[in-house]
């Protein structure tokens, strides 16, 4: 006679299931726990272990991995859930279940699947997750090219979202800035602000397949934390290429995909239905279409760079995340760091690196987190002050700064202090440079030399 351990905390399921399978010659126990399972599987070895998802003390999940830990007895296993969540089966077979119902389960219908997993061959430990279905990617039109370029603010906060009154003038969502340019939509980091960018992209599209090109800085969380909300990414038409760098400890698509994974999303990177292309890329100059597109690395933990989009109607330097070399204090680790002479001429070289790259832009899009105060008690943390933003962009003559990744505890009143500062920065200067607090929604249009 064959056994069946049943383990559901649920008394009326119990007795249903036992009632069922009694009836069709199964000799059947019982529990209503995940821990008084697999004491009971550990004691009779059964053939078969049918099991809820959501019990106390070991859950549906746990029971199934725990159980194919075992590689002496392999019963089959069939998961039960009140829930019909694609996720969860998945997860359920990755666990080593071979089958996975969804309650309530009609007596016969039952009996025929108990039937079938009994006799089919028996489950790997571990299962490979079904591979969505790609559907073939219709031709994507480029948007009208009018030969401006737009740049657009959806999210201009540092670190963590901060909505709320205070912050209702510039905004509370993190990292997220579109470039209208040459046809394309590219989009410069996915922080919270680029769900309602997608919102407003797949309103416009109408049911157009569109594409939409993601540049990635870095992978700190308020750069990419938006991107399972981007709508355009869940229809089949579209197409979605991310852009980005290898990190210090893992490539860009483990990092985009390990923050979609059970249990911090319910949909994988890989089932996302649209053509999601993670590009990681080698070389530090490539294009987006007629867009070119340059990347340099700088000072901020880890690996971070700043992108340079030269478009027929102007250059965009973004670089939400960056603390110049030249303020950084550098720690005496070698012989080399104790000639203060020697570091001081290096940082300034570095430094003067970056402002060759942001040179003659039209736009700078730059971190500007603290004030000068602030900034005393946060050297080293990869973030600059509005001194140092107001001092890099006079020294690369550019025509307009946009003071960005405004920080969590700076409320709308603190921001346009501090965009009062800059402007009396640059008028002691002398310079015609304009300054802006990043504002989302706010848009600016570069119209190219006639
Ligand atoms: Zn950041
Ligand atoms: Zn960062």
């Amino acid at each position: 006679m064959k056994t069946v351990l049943i383990i559901d905390d649920d008394p009326v399921v119990g007795l249903i299931l036992n009632r069922i399978l009694a009836r069709d010659g199964w000799q059947v126990i019982e529990a209503k726990d995940g821990d008084a399972g697999l004491k009971l599987a550990g004691e009779h070895h059964p053939d078969l272990v049918i099991c809820d998802l959501l019990m106390p003390r070991t859950n549906g999940f746990a029971v199934c991995r725990k159980l194919r830990q075992d590689t002496t007895h392999r019963p089959r296993i069939i998961v039960t859930s009140t829930s019909a969540y694609e996720s969860d089966r998945n997860a359920a077979l990755a666990a080593g279940a071979d089958a996975f119902f969804i309650k309530p389960i009609a007596p016969e219908t039952f009996l025929k699947a108990v039937k079938s997993v009994m006799t089919s061959k028996r489950a790997s430990a571990k299962k490979t997750l079904p591979r969505k279905r790609r559907t073939s990617r219709p031709a994507v039109e480029p948007l009208m090219n009018d030969g401006t370029t737009t740049v657009r603010f959806w999210g201009v906060r540092g670190s963590i979202p901060t909505p709320g009154p205070a912050t209702a003038h510039y905004g509370g969502n993190t990292t997220c800035v579109e470039v209208r340019a040459e046809g394309e939509v590219i989009v410069l980091d996915a922080g919270t602000g680029i769900r309602n960018l997608g919102l407003a992209l797949q309103k416009e599209a109408a049911g157009r397949p569109m594409r939409a090109s993601l540049l990635i800085t870095h992978t700190h969380w308020d750069h990419i934390q938006g991107f399972p909300f981007f709508v355009p990414a869940y229809h089949p038409q579209n197409e979605v290429q991310v852009f980005g760098y290898e990190g210090a400890r893992q490539g860009l698509e483990a990092v985009f995909s390990s923050q979609m994974e059970n249990p911090y999303f319910p949909v994988s990177l890989e089932e996302m239905p649209g053509h999601v292309k993670i590009c990681e890329q080698r070389e530090m100059e490539f294009a987006i279409g007629k867009v070119k597109v340059k990347a340099v690395f700088v000072n901020h933990p880890g690996i971070c760079v700043a992108y340079r989009l030269e478009t027929s109607a102007g250059i965009i330097i973004f670089a939400p995340d960056y603390e110049p070399f030249s303020r950084f204090k550098p720690h005496s680790m070698d012989a080399a760091s104790s000639n203060t002479q020697m570091v001081h001429d290096f940082v300034e070289q570095q430094n003067q690196k970056m402002v060759e790259f942001i040179r003659g832009a039209d736009v700078l899009i730059m971190d500007a987190q603290y004030d000068t105060e602030e900034y005393r008690h946060h050297v080293g943390w990869g973030h600059s002050c509005v001194e140092d933003a107001v001092t890099t962009a006079l020294a690369a003559h550019v025509k307009r700064l946009y003071l960005f990744h405004h920080d969590p505890s700076h409320d709308d009143r603190k921001i346009d202090a501090m965009v009062a500062e800059a402007k009396r920065l640059v008028k002691r200067a002398g310079a015609k440079l304009i300054v802006e607090g990043a504002r989302e929604g706010v848009t600016c249009v570069l119209k190219p030399a006639r």
